[in-house]
């Protein structure tokens, strides 16, 4: 059964359009489960009926036709029960609604269990039978493993079959449904797909237009030439060592290069309008599924020998060409899973916005575009990368809904929020110089996250009163090995220099989790809750006093740095951590430098460090609240699956309780507390943090005038009773609907949605 289920999910995956991938599945279901019907359902969200999408012995002739409302009828009472429906004789039952036109008259037994996505009843999937009688449980689960196992497949057919036929179109879609994925970074984007993706994966190459034909296909006869070569200096190397049958599959892979069904297909696929890689994609995975599917091991087997040949055509593909790097003047970056490298190679002019498949707010390229003030959409799960590179796209960083090849109606909307918006950022822009003060005279000290050089000069024309979150792991990661003291001191010198005299806050060293170093890699079961932050650095003090030692002497003379230290979760390793920052100043000092000892604060973002912060303001200058793992850790929701994204917000009621306690207990020791996670940069939250007394603020640049604007709008009385107002909620919505409307109401609406 197992081995069923995952042939008709390769299948489906692979299917070129919904149509095809609904037939796939009515015809193995039908034939695996014996049964003499099955069909496929699904809801037509612009009418609320069930339409006959598929069926393997229903009359074919009404697929399409058959309609049924809602609240007619037993497939529409399966999706309204979103239960499976198991029945011995379906006339007898008080919602049976026969159809004549499906021939469905002769058959008794009947199954019915709902395709459901992300809670949403997609459809039904059914099976029917001559004789009367009730399918029995193994009948009954099988089906019910199908749908679930088919349902994001089927969500994501459903996607591109929208938008199959429109490449090369004119005329764009009417009405075209947005895809809902999460806010990532705010504002709006208009632009040209450009699928970017990692070249040794031969699934994520997309289709693309291409411009030159007989240039491409030069291009791909001068790769399979190269492939050829490779192939028979390989086969010659092994020569002496293997046996001829072995060496045999060198000459079956150099006969492959000539083959007709494979290379000639791949050729007129070029010939036909897409570039070659996009070409040789749909061969290989075609060929590959031929050879998957067959009775027979050893051929069977020859399916990764065929993605192993196009692996290596593509190699060289990508060697000899820079189409991945040309990028349209509107770029809107789009690929599974977009990497802060991947959005730093596109030239900041010609960037619109960002689409990832996977990934949440708070995923470190989300941060990386907030910064950089582009609007981004994460975790569009059912977005069909491969399809859309080329097309007109609209990502609206807001809501989470990115429209495919809008209509012009839709296009002139968006055109004029984000025209809104830019005159909205330039209004924002004069509060630059202007306090971040309450009505009543209260000031919150606001402050600017950085972690990339390039980040500086923004930084410093947003009027941030310096730096509340540097983040060292940037530095680190772009390097094939460990930074020495020098190089970190040139960069944390760089940082505090263009800063001096206001304040700079490095964190010391947080890889681990989703942030791995290229020359360290962590292999862990469960990261975010393993070798992480200090745990690492506490382990290996070498690299820490490196660390520690280079941010001390980057502040010779300057005096304007403080050490801050992430994943405290026990006084213990507070304690160890201040042990070795007094070792490296101790040294330093007796190397005859001039140093200041630092202030020193700690992160608090784990649910211990909540309920200690007490005892670690006691040892410390500062504490930092870290909202984006502080949620992840308080609510178990893992920040960047964006299938849980949903739970994840940090207005949970939870996560405000928490922070209060934290600031109650700083306030005991006569400590500043302020927030450096995400939380700090929304404009909505800034009432509450105000509300709970926070000191500081520190957020990405981008988000600095909004934060301002609306602390410049209130009183801190206000911003007091709006808190209390906000404890008597019990659920997060309420919270977000609350606030918002307040920001609606003082005119300030424009922060939290698209538009002025
Ligand atoms: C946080 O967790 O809130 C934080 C600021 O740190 P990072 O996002 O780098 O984990
Ligand atoms: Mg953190």
């Amino acid at each position: 059964m197992l081995e069923t289920l995952r042939r008709i999910t390769q299948e489906v995956n692979v299917a070129q359009n919904l149509e095809a991938a609904l037939n796939i599945i009515v015809q193995r279901v039908k034939q695996f489960m014996g049964v003499d019907v099955c069909s496929v359902f699904l809801l037509d969200r612009s009418d609320q009926r069930y339409v006959l999408m598929a069926t393997d012995g229903l009359n074919p002739e009404s697929v399409g036709r058959v309609r049924l409302a809602n609240d007619r009828g037993l497939v529409s009472y399966v999706a309204r029960r979103a239960e499976a429906i198991n029945l011995g004789n379906a006339p007898d039952h008080p919602q049976f609604c026969y159809f004549p036109e499906t021939g469905e008259e002769q058959y008794h037994a009947f199954l019915g269990v709902p395709i459901i996505h992300h809670r949403q009843v997609l459809g039904v999937l059914v099976v029917q039978s001559h004789d009367q009688h009730r399918f029995d449980d193994d009948n009954e689960n099988f089906l019910i493993t199908v749908a679930a196992q088919l349902a994001g497949a089927i969500a994501h057919a459903d996607a591109s079959g929208g938008i199959e036929g429109l490449r090369g179109a004119t005329q764009p879609v009417k009405d075209s449904r947005p895809l809902q994925g999460l806010p990532g970074a705010p504002g709006v984007g208009l632009g040209t797909a450009r699928v970017v993706f990692p070249s040794t994966d031969i699934n994520a190459v997309p289709d693309r237009d291409v411009g030159n034909v007989k240039k491409e296909v030069a291009a791909f006869e001068h790769a399979l030439q190269l492939v050829r070569e490779d192939i028979k200096a390989l086969s010659s190397r092994f020569i002496e060592t293997l046996p001829s049958e072995d060496l045999a599959l060198f000459d079956a892979y150099l006969l492959m290069l000539d083959s007709e069904s494979f290379i000639g297909v791949t050729r007129e696929r070029i010939v036909a309008g897409n570039w070659a890689p996009g070409a040789l994609r749909e061969t290989v995975l075609e060929h590959e599924k031929l050879f998957k599917d067959m009775d027979d091991p050893y051929l069977r087997e020859r399916g990764d020998d065929i993605r192993d040949l196009g692996r290596r055509i593509l190699e060289r593909l990508f060697q000899a060409s820079t189409g991945q790097k040309d990028y349209p003047d509107d770029t809107i970056l789009v690929g599974e899973e977009i990497t802060a490298t991947m959005l730093a190679e596109v030239p900041p002019s010609k960037l619109k916005a960002v689409v990832s498949v996977r990934g949440s707010r708070t995923s470190h390229v989300a941060i990386l575009a907030r910064a950089l003030n582009i609007p981004a959409v994460m975790g569009t799960e059912d977005l069909p990368v491969s399809r859309v590179d080329g097309l007109q796209l609209i990502a609206d960083g807001y809501s989470g809904r990115v429209y495919i090849t809008p209509s012009e109606t839709i296009k002139i909307e968006f055109q004029r929020l984000a025209d809104e918006e830019l005159a909205l950022s330039d209004e924002l822009k004069e509060l630059k110089e202007l306090p971040a003060e309450t009505q009543d005279g209260h000031k919150i000290l606001l402050y600017v996250n950085t972690g990339l050089l390039s980040d500086i000069s923004p930084a410093h024309d947003s009027g941030a009163e310096g730096v509340g979150l540097y983040r060292t792991e940037f530095p680190f990661m772009i390097r094939q090995r460990f930074p020495g003291e020098e190089e970190q001191r040139k960069i944390y010198r760089e940082v505090l220099e263009s800063f001096a005299p206001k304040p700079v806050i490095l964190r010391t060293l947080d890889v681990g989790g989703d942030k791995a170093l290229p020359y360290f890699p962590i292999t862990e079961e469960n990261p975010f809750l393993g070798w992480r932050g200090i745990r690492i650095t506490l382990d290996h003090p070498e690299i820490f006093l490196v660390q520690v030692r280079a941010m001390i002497r980057a502040s010779v003379g300057l005096n304007n740095m403080n050490i801050l230290l992430p994943m405290i979760s026990d006084v213990g390793e507070l304690n160890d951590a201040l042990g070795l920052i007094h070792q490296a100043y101790a040294e330093i000092l007796e190397e005859g430098e001039e140093v200041v000892m630092p202030k020193v604060g700690v992160m608090i973002e784990v649910p211990s460090a909540v309920y200690q912060a007490g005892s670690l303001a006691r040892r410390v200058d500062f504490l930092s609240i870290g909202t984006n793992d502080l949620t992840q850790y308080l609510l178990a929701v893992d920040r960047n699956n964006s299938r849980v994204a949903e739970l994840y917000d940090s207005m949970h009621p939870a996560v405000i309780r928490a922070m209060i306690q934290v600031v109650e207990s700083a306030r005991v020791h006569g400590k500043p507390v302020s927030v450096c996670g995400e939380m700090a940069g929304d404009p909505a939250a800034a009432i509450l943090l105000v509300g709970m007394g926070m000191d500081s603020l520190s957020m990405s640049v981008s988000s600095l005038p909004k934060v301002k604007w609306v602390i410049r709008n209130l009183t801190r009385e206000r911003a007091r009773e709006i808190l209390s107002e906000v404890l008597l909620m019990e659920d997060v919505r309420s919270i977000r609907q609350h606030l918002n409307s307040i920001l609606e109401e003082s005119g300030m609406g424009g922060l939290v949605r698209a538009g002025k």
